[in-house]
Parts: structure tokens; sequence; C-alpha cells
């Protein structure tokens, strides 16, 4: 099978020939269809973060693709499903995250291309429990997105607690912010997004947002502030300074949902002002199956919008390279 394979974290990806791989016991055996790029597979081929992936390994969390085989024990599944390969590759089911719906804060889990071999490849295993069932009203490009840039905001957004006359600022419009935008306003909120390039900020209005704030040309603090502060921020841009004013943006009763995670990732806020001013700050971290699941059912009832473009593998470290000049507007799929 064709691979994209890191390594080392100095190299670009290797392209080549792979055996593929067996599903053991409870695992299943997926020819992938598609895998999504996510900024967080770029920080694991360069081993940017704390926690770094063993090498070799292939990255991709957005893999989706049909199932060919099943490992002994696997019940459940069936060949020819069409299933998910999402960034909680396996979670033990027994820890006491597991057991009240947490599943995603799991010791004992696995990370799909990061601990465990992803989707940037013509086939992946995959924990049989924790692939997640693609409705046929959802397209294979389309699911890739939504298996972790849409997974991720729905959840940041439900932890949020939104209601309906809340303000919603959302930092960073690009794969995870398009969505941001869209699920914040299902749930009720009106939105703020704030980028730095203006087609984003363009293709955010067309996707709901009420207020454009560009970074580049004006104070985005001031500008909320003047708006009557955000209710919530949630803040999809890799740098510790966005996360800063994202803070400084909120109201009274504000709640700052931390999704991305820069290199560098210290942050500096008021103390202060978190007591005075009654502000939650919250980690929140992709989603579980049944989030994912019903971000599927979502987009399947023809309620979110993806937009993506198609590459092909071998292009993986120019689109690597296309995304971290910003020049993508929303999320780069590779399809097999
Ligand atoms: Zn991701
Ligand atoms: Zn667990």
């Amino acid at each position: 099978m064709k691979a994209a394979v890191v390594t080392s974290f100095t190299a670009p990806l290797e392209v080549g020939e792979r055996d593929i791989p067996e599903p053991a016991t409870g695992e299943v055996l997926v020819r992938l269809e598609t895998c999504g790029l996510c900024h967080t597979d770029i920080h694991a081929a360069r081993g940017d973060w704390p926690v770094k992936p063993g090498l070799p390994f292939i990255p991709g969390h957005e893999g989706v693709g049909i199932i060919e085989k099943l490992g002994t024990g696997v019940t459940h599944r069936s060949i020819g499903e069409r299933v998910a390969l999402p960034w909680l590759g396996y979670a033990c089911g027994e820890c006491r995250y597991c057991i009240d719906g947490r599943e995603t804060l799991c010791e004992q889990q696995h990370n799909s291309g990061y601990s465990v071999d992803g989707g940037f490849a013509e086939y992946a295993v995959a924990s049989a429990k924790h692939v997640v069932t693609v409705p046929d009203g959802v397209t294979s490009l389309d699911a890739a997105p939504l298996t972790c840039a849409g997974v991720t905001t729905y959840k940041a957004l439900k932890v949020a607690g939104i209601v309906p006359t809340e303000r919603v600022a959302v930092f960073g419009i690009g794969g995870l912010g398009h969505l941001a935008v869209q699920y914040a306003r299902l749930m009720g909120g009106s939105v703020i997004a704030v980028d730095i390039e203006q087609p984003k900020l363009e293709l955010a209005r067309e996707l709901g947002a009420d207020h454009l704030v560009n970074a580049a040309e004006v104070d985005p603090v001031a500008t909320i502030q003047d708006l009557g502060g955000a209710d919530v921020a949630v803040v999809l841009a890799a740098s510790p300074r966005v996360f800063e004013q994202a803070f400084s943006s909120l109201s009274r009763g504000g709640r700052l949902i931390c999704v991305a995670l820069p290199k560098d990732e210290k942050m500096s806020v008021s103390i202060f002002e978190t007591v005075l001013k009654g502000i939650s700050i919250i980690g929140s971290i992709v989603g579980t199956r049944q989030d994912l699941a019903e971000v599927f059912a979502l987009h399947a009832a023809g309620r979110t919008r993806i937009i993506a473009e198609g590459r092909k593998l071998d292009e993986v470290n120019e689109a690597m390279a296309e995304v971290l000049s910003g020049a993508v507007l929303a999320r780069l799929v590779f399809e097999y």
C-alpha cells in the first residue's frame, strides 16, 4: 500500500510502499477513501509537542474508508461498512472517564496518526469499537474534515454551554473555524469571526457570521468589547497571543474555550480579571464517538457545509506547506 511516513522530525515525509497491516483481535482493516490534513498532523510530523510520537509513524486522524477485513472477536462490524477513524483511536472503556462519558480523557487512549498509525495511507487498522459509522448522506470528502475539525469544534461549543442570546467569538477561521461558525449559529448564538486573512472572513460571513474582525487591521479586543464583549471565545489559532486576545475580549461571566495547541504553549492572563469578571478557562479536546455521530447526523440532515479541496497523497509535503502558508481557505483532504 502507498503510505506517507514520518521517519524524522526534521525531514519531509517519505511517500512509499508499505505492507498492508493485519487487523489484530478487536480490530478492523479499513481501505481508506479520504483523510483530511489537520494542523495537528504537522505538529506530529515535526515533533512539536512535549509528548512525541514514536518514529517511524503514519500521521492522519481524519481517515474515512470501507471495512475490508475483521479481526477475531469483531461481531458488531461488517465488511463493506463505511467508517471514520478519529483521533480517539482507542479508549479503555472501563476507567472513571470512559464510564461517565468523558472517554477523550482516558489515560489508556491511543491516538490515530500519533501513537498508532493513521490515515495517510491506503489502508489502516483500527479498533472496531472506536471507528464511527458514516451515514449515507455524508460523502467521504465531507466526512474527513468532520472527523476532527467538525467533532472538535462541535464539542468545544457544547462545553461552552451557549444560550441563544450570547455572542460567540471564533478566533481563527479555517478547517476548524469554518465549522465552529456554523455550530455556534446552530446552537443559537450570534457569531463574531476573527482572523487575519480577509478571504477566510468572507467565508465566515457566507457561513453565517454576524460580525467580521480582521485582526491584522484592527485591535480585536477593542472591537469585540465595543460590540459588548464575547460571552464565549473559542480559540482555534495556534498562537498564545491569540489566546490572550480572546481572554481580553470576554464580557463578565465569559468562557474562554482553549482548543488550539500552540508549540509555544504558555499564555499570560490576569488573575484579577478572571476572578472579578467570573471568567472560566476551559480546555476541550476533540469529542467522543457520540459527538462524532451527532456531527455526521447534522451534516446528513443538510445543516452544515464543508469547504474542502482534494489532494493526492504524493503531494503531502506540499500540502503541509500550503496549510502553513495560511493560503488554504478551510481543509485539504487526501483522496485515494
Ligand atoms: Zn485534528
Ligand atoms: Zn478509559
